[in-house]
């Protein structure tokens, strides 16, 4: 599934092997010096914590204007004693890790530099990482300032966390060699030492649970254990239902239940924590979804007009290009230096004549929208279709089943995000209309009572706090 790889998601492993982590850690060498002390001698005297939980792929609508008997009591407790907004205009393009970094960043990906899942820029090489390592980061984040101001701070699976200085991290990522199945040794290798085996030794061996429920049942732990005035947890399977089926499916909906009940444990974590009456809870999305029923190839055009070339599987192996497909847009840069854009133009043209393109955005839009500066266009996808990676066979091609995809422009009809604020200090009743996502930094900044420091130009949503 070529979207999939486009899409976030988180560790598919389905048993998070406790056990097997705690019989390697035993004996481990970790290997990985992380830039922090170890969260013990960290501790902070601060009253604020907060919580957020991003539930990868919520669309607003799922929220604001559930469909029938859709069973989300914990969302509806929430909205119902706090505020929320009609939705979050997410960035360009709608993907999961420019999508989270913006909102630890309160700036667009122009600025803070994670453009899109993927981080190789060079056609055929490292075409499977993603942007998983912090340092990749240009500009301060929400859990640095969150430590230059005394404050303890924990990910569990949150995007482009590898490496960070966060006191507990349990980072997002997998072996590039072995796709997006998960693998709990992997991810330890790149967790703050020992907190893994910590966590195996408390929970016990996992017994089936899902993955968003292993994410939440370490959430619990680190909560319970540490305390950390700053917990950022992502929850990624309902993102994997809704690719798989699409938005307007019953699996989908399955999936939103699913994630309410996850937030229900989430607020028994908190309790059990002793945190209720000091923790503000954020739920938070990175992007909606569309439906799709058929894939769109530019790669094939392109290669075609000698642009870029491929080896006999489809694969782009390099070319004058170098394009990026993220399934409701597809970007393409070439260097400054070369003129390439009628080109670039001529070969994509039977698109349009297809009907196979929502619209152009040529470099004065990318920018205002924040995009990648080095990207020259960007297509944005038509209705119920999605951009492919392929290089060879057909242009066009209608799916066995309708899937579903994002990445496409944040305005776009679906593609809104949520936000929900809960807790101690937050109105119950604070109305919002639509927020831009770069507003959420700055709130969560201001949730922990931090004043120094900023993130963005964005004020935070003053009107949310008591
Ligand atoms: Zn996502």
């Amino acid at each position: 599934m070529t979207i999939l790889r486009h899409a976030a998601r988180g560790l598919r492993t389905g048993v998070f092997s406790f056990a097997a982590v705690a019989l390697l850690a035993m004996g481990a060498n970790w290997g990985l010096a992380l830039p922090i002390e170890r969260g013990e001698s960290a501790a902070s005297a601060s009253p604020r914590h907060v919580l957020v939980v991003s539930v990868d792929g919520l669309g607003a609508s799922w929220l604001t204007h559930p469909p029938p008997n859709l069973h989300i009591p914990n969302f509806k407790r929430l909205m119902e004693e706090g505020s929320y907004a009609e939705g979050v205009w997410s960035v360009y393009p709608s993907l999961t890790y420019p999508a989270h970094t913006t909102m630890v960043t309160g700036r667009m990906p122009a600025e803070h530099g994670i453009y899109s899942n993927l981080s190789s820029r060079e056609a055929g090489k490292n075409s499977k990482d993603w942007f998983w390592f912090s340092n990749a980061i240009k500009v301060p984040t929400l859990w640095d300032l969150a430590r230059q101001n005394n404050l303890t701070t924990s990910s569990v699976f949150w995007s482009v966390t590898v490496g960070g200085p966060i006191n507990w991290n349990i980072p997002e990522i997998w072996d590039p060699a072995k796709g997006m199945a998960g693998d709990p040794l992997y991810v330890a290798k790149f967790a703050t030492p020992g907190l893994l085996f910590e966590a195996a030794l408390e929970l016990g061996p996992p017994q089936g649970a899902s993955d968003d429920v292993m994410k939440v049942k370490l959430t619990g732990f680190v909560l319970k254990k540490h305390q950390p005035n700053l917990l950022m947890l992502h929850l990624a399977e309902l993102d994997g239902a809704l690719h798989q089926r699409g938005p307007a499916s019953p699996e989908a909906a399955a999936a939103v239940e699913k994630a309410d009940e996850r937030i229900g444990e989430l607020l028994t974590a908190v309790k059990a924590a002793g945190l209720e009456n000091k923790t503000d809870v954020f739920i938070v999305s990175d992007h909606g979804f569309l439906s799709v029923e058929r894939s769109i190839s530019p790669n094939v055009l392109l290669a075609r007009a000698g642009l870029i070339t491929a080896d006999e599987n489809g694969n782009v192996t390099g070319g004058k290009v170098f394009t990026m497909a993220d399934g409701g847009s597809f970007f393409i840069s070439w260097p400054e230096s070369q003129n390439l854009r009628a080109d670039v133009e001529a070969a994509i043209h039977p698109l349009r004549d297809e009907g196979a393109l929502y619209g152009e955005l040529g470099r004065e839009a990318l920018k205002d929208l924040g995009a990648e500066p080095a990207a020259q266009i960007a297509l944005e996808a038509p209705s119920a279709a999605s951009f492919d990676s392929k290089a060879s066979g057909e242009v066009i091609q209608k799916l066995p089943q309708t899937t579903g995809t994002h990445g496409h422009l944040p305005f776009r009809p679906g593609l809104a995000a949520s936000f929900i604020a809960w807790g101690p200090h937050i109105k119950k009743g604070g109305a919002l209309g639509h927020i831009p996502m770069t507003a959420i930094g700055p709130t969560l900044l201001k949730a922990l009572g931090i004043e120094k420091g900023q993130l963005g130009p964005h004020p935070p949503l003053d009107q949310i706090f008591k």
